[in-house]
Parts: C-alpha cells; structure tokens; sequence
C-alpha cells in the first residue's frame, strides 16, 4: 500500500496514483495479468491490518502534494479492501477527485457498488468477448460469466452520473477478429461511456504473444470508435 507516482493528465490535472492492497487480490487470474500469477483469487473484501497505517500516510501525502485527483490503482481489485470507502472519503473530504480503477465485475455487487458511487471516475474494462475465452485467458472466479460482467458494468452504469471510461484491450487472435469487434462496439454502445481507450498490451513479454500490431490497433479503433 503506497502512493505509486505522480503525475499530470491529459486534462492537465495533478495526480495521485495509489495502491490499496498489501499483495494482488482479484477476482481474475488472466494470463497476461502484469502483476503476476501469485496472489489471492477471490470477491470477499479482506481487513488489512496496514489500512490503518496507511490511512494517516495517505492524509499527509494528499496535505503536502494537493493533488487534483486521487487516482485508485492497485494490484488487483481495490474494493478487496474492506477500508476503501474510508479511502475514498478521506480524499473527498480534501475536496480531490477520486478515480477507481476496477476491471468492473463488482460493479454489479450492491456492498462495492455503494462505494464506487461516491468515485468521481470509474473504469470499466472489455477483454474477451465470449464465455469460452473469457474462461480461459482472464480466468475468472469458478461461476463467473461474461453475460453476468457485461451485465454488472451496464447495471452500475445506469445509476452511476460521474465519468464512466471504458478500456478496451485487442488481444492478438482473441478479440481482433470482426465478430469480436462487433460485440464489443454493441456493449459499448449499452455502456454509454464518458470515453473509450482502446490498447494493446506494451510490455514486451505480453506484446509478444498477444499484441497486435499498430496498423490492426488502428483499424480496429476506428470501428469501435466509429471514426
Ligand atoms: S483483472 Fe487485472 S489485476 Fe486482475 S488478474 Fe486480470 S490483469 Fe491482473
């Protein structure tokens, strides 16, 4: 748990990126997960004896840096620690913007929910566009669906009035393909988000087996951007 860098957005805000929990919890095991493979698979939020330590360094940081936005990206899912709405608060309070980075699957629980309603910003994420793949590389907890997350995130999207940003990640051979494209413009589409970033992966192991190259990035943004 730390702050993890600061910097300035696109929109010329100061920020703060942070991490809330101690090692990676998720609810997905994907195969190209950038923190690795150890860590605990699960959708129960943890109580984190660090929280509380981490409560007064996080107090002083935001004192000292002033920074426009608090920006939660942790490794892993950031509501699995039991604490995060008192995170949240505490930057509110300071009158700075939050901004939670979650993969979106939670969005559909009513205890996670709560909490990402208080967030300025919300991030929701499209990898795999059918079960069959979805199970096998974002490998999700036993009983998950890809019906159900799409589900969870436009569910939470209708009640949820601050800025909803979509990730959309092409994966090479998975999600590239036109009848991918197609279904993730027409979840996109229920979604309605405030924008759209469509990648590929950069780091050069995953670039390797998955990325796809700048031209089919192009291309496909284009579709799923409608421009
Ligand atoms: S959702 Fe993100 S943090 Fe979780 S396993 Fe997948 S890549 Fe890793």
């Amino acid at each position: 748990m730390r702050v993890k860098k600061i910097f300035t957005d696109s929109q010329n805000r100061k920020v703060m990126e942070i991490n809330v929990l101690p090692t990676k919890y998720c609810t997905f095991g994907c195969v190209f997960c950038p923190i690795g493979q150890k860590g605990e698979k699960t959708d129960k939020a943890h109580h984190f004896d660090e929280t509380e330590a981490f409560l007064s360094y996080l107090e002083r940081e935001i004192e000292v840096e002033k920074p426009d936005v608090l920006f939660i990206n942790s490794m892993g899912e950031s509501f699995l620690n039991s604490r995060l709405e008192e995170i949240v608060f505490l930057a509110k309070d300071k009158n700075v913007k939050v901004s939670l980075y979650t993969n979106g699957y939670l969005l559909g629980y009513p205890q996670f929910a709560k909490v990402a309603l208080f967030c300025d910003e919300i991030s929701g994420e499209i990898k795999a566009t059918t079960e069959e793949d979805f199970r096998k590389y974002q490998r999700p907890l036993e009983g998950y669906t890809l019906e159900e997350y799409w589900k969870n995130m436009i569910g939470f999207r209708e009640r949820y009035k601050g800025e909803f940003v979509i990730y959309v990640t092409l994966i090479r051979g998975v999600n590239d393909n036109p009848d991918s494209i197609g279904r993730i413009k027409d979840v996109i589409t229920k979604l309605d988000p405030s924008r759209i970033f469509v990648e590929t992966f950069e780091d050069e192991k995953f670039c390797k087996a998955f990325g796809v190259s700048a031209q089919k990035l192009s291309e496909c943004s284009k579709v799923i951007l409608g421009n």
